[in-house]
């Protein structure tokens, strides 16, 4: 067996990236606008279906940013927010003076909980103050509980936030994430499903937010001859070239999903049998998960003590990268002061939890390598 590095998740070109980037040059479009950012926007529109309009923005980052700042979140509001999740779904919250409420998941996505939710905005609004947006993840690919989160924002009119960033390519009851919000945010950064090198998007079915969306992320230019401005604006549009290569990663996309998917079957193929592993796995037929990185629950008092530490690091000693969960964001000491509203379940994935590489650049070899070194591992502690 060879021992080349193993990546939890690297960019996967399909080929055709630099015609269109080629493209850009020879047209002199190399700018934070052009031809390639406008098809790029159609190609996801058209993905994405259920009449959505896309706005191509720098990162996710800022694509969060923005919608926060359409939702009308200004400095002393509070936003409600997943804990379980990338930072980045809660630091724009924070760059906008506001607070994050944060609300546990839920064992069936690892989600949002819509029970803490509920409980949240009633208990907010008793404080005297109502939560103006709700942003819930699809972690790892995995759709939150859309129905059911829905249903609480539009009971208590507050807007939905969708954070995308993982899940495009998934979907919920046959519709893709990214659609169901007020707004949503896509990300193409470097180790997503499909990456353009760093990039994000605004999603939305109301035109206006992305018309706004463009105009804000180009320094919020007035209609005048001179610089004319009358609100803040941002430098957060994407740049033509960026744009390039995601048109050619768009013409992949549905094959990285479904090696995604292949990727997650071969772990659960391969692993099955072994006591004490349990994968992030769609509820019912509902969930459709891109499975964007393979995440398994490690119980220690059934693996015979073997532990989630235990199983990276004789990985990374066998030259492979994997990782913990995310660390829950009311665990984080940036956000110890938020509220939090939960039982512990993020907290607990994130003790017992590994994301296996799951790249669709790897091939099967790659694969058996990690469930090898797994089984080793959980088989040399059994037998001590
Ligand atoms: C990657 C990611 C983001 C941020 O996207 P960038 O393009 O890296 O700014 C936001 N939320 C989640 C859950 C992510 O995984």
């Amino acid at each position: 067996m060879n021992n080349n590095r193993i990546w939890l998740s690297l960019a996967h070109m399909g080929g055709h990236e630099q015609d269109f980037i080629k493209e850009a040059f020879d047209t002199n479009w190399v700018a934070p606008m052009g031809p390639n950012l406008d098809a790029f926007e159609k190609d996801l529109e058209q993905f994405l279906g259920n009449g959505v309009f896309v706005a191509g923005l720098s990162a996710g980052t800022a694509a969060l940013h923005l919608g926060l700042i359409l939702s009308g979140v200004k400095a002393g509001d509070e936003v409600i927010c997943q804990s379980f999740t990338f930072s980045a779904s809660a630091n724009p919250i924070a760059y906008q003076g506001a607070t994050p409420v944060f609300i546990d998941s839920e064992r069936d996505t690892w989600n949002m909980s819509p029970e803490y939710l509920e409980q949240a905005i009633k208990d907010r609004i008793a404080k005297g103050k109502k939560p103006k947006a709700i942003i819930p993840v699809h972690l790892y690919g995995m759709p939150a509980k859309m129905d059911e989160i829905s249903a609480i924002a539009e009971h208590y009119e507050i807007p939905v936030l969708e954070d995308s960033a993982e899940a495009l390519g998934s979907m919920y009851k046959g519709i893709h994430c990214g659609t169901f919000g007020e707004m949503a945010v896509l990300s193409f950064n470097g180790n997503k499903i499909i990456t353009t090198s760093g990039g994000g998007a605004l999603v939305s079915k109301n035109e206006e937010h992305i018309k706004k969306a463009r105009f804000l992320s180009t320094q919020a230019r007035d209609v005048a001859p001179h610089y004319q401005h009358s609100q803040i604006g941002y430098n957060y549009r994407m740049s033509n070239i960026v744009a390039g290569i995601g048109r050619g990663q768009m013409l992949v996309l549905p094959e990285r999903v479904e090696q995604r998917r292949k990727n997650n079957q071969f772990y659960r193929n391969h692993l099955a049998g072994i006591e004490g592993i349990t994968f992030q796995t769609e509820p019912s037929s509902d969930f459709y998960s891109n499975y964007w990185l393979t995440s398994v629950i490690i119980d220690p008092e059934k693996t015979g003590g073997v532990t989630r530490e235990d199983l990276r690091l004789a990985l990374e000693k066998a030259n492979i990268e994997s990782r913990p969960l995310w660390k829950p964001m009311h665990l984080q000491p940036v956000f110890e002061h938020c509220p939090f509203y939960g039982d512990g379940t993020g907290e607990s994935l994130f003790n017992d939890g590994l994301c296996l590489p799951s790249g669709s650049i790897l091939t099967e070899g790659d694969l058996a390598r990690v469930v090898e070194i797994i089984r080793e591992e959980i088989d040399n502690k059994a037998s001590m």
